[in-house]
């Protein structure tokens, strides 16, 4: 009974030892991310980081659990609401993906992406310019997945 159970371990220690390695070196192999994955809010743009999809209705800054999303607004002469600041506090964001969900223009995705350390907890605080994000049928397949539902 007792050699039956050591030769069944060894049998398991081998197995694994000669078997796929699930162990992997990071960061020079890194693991791919699913789709969905959800890194830190971006702001989707089409053709030009210049016109963002986002038309400033701060839907998303009130579904924000934890606001970390500034926006600032004016009314231009076509008296639409003009965009001049949306910042994330990206130290305080919990990656809960509400503020996507929440956005009725599909303007908002989520980083395929977890790297972001820096040394100063300032570096965390992510502009506009910054979180312009250009679409991609990548970044398309991850906020349909964020929101809920199935890629095409
Ligand atoms: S909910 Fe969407 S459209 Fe409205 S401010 Fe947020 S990102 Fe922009
Ligand atoms: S992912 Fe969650 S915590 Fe982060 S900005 Fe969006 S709503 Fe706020």
């Amino acid at each position: 009974m007792f050699g039956s159970g050591i030769a069944q371990g060894m049998m398991i220690t081998l197995r694994h030892f000669f078997g796929p390695k699930s162990t992997i070196q990071y960061p020079e192999q890194r693991a791919p991310l699913a789709t969905g994955f959800r890194g830190l809010p971006r702001l989707v743009f089409d053709e030009d980081p210049e016109h963002l999809r986002c038309v400033a209705c701060s839907i998303c800054a009130n579904a924000c659990p934890v606001e970390v999303i500034h926006i600032d607004t004016h009314r231009g002469e076509d008296r639409k609401l003009v965009l001049d600041r949306f910042d994330i506090e990206a130290g305080g964001c919990v990656y809960c993906g509400l503020c996507v969900e929440a956005c009725p223009f599909e303007a908002l995705t989520m980083m395929h992406s977890f790297e972001m350390a820096v040394y100063n907890r300032d570096q965390l605080f992510w502009t506009k310019e910054m979180l312009a994000l250009k679409a991609t049928p990548e970044s398309e397949a991850d906020r349909i997945r964020i929101v809920g539902g199935n890629e095409k």
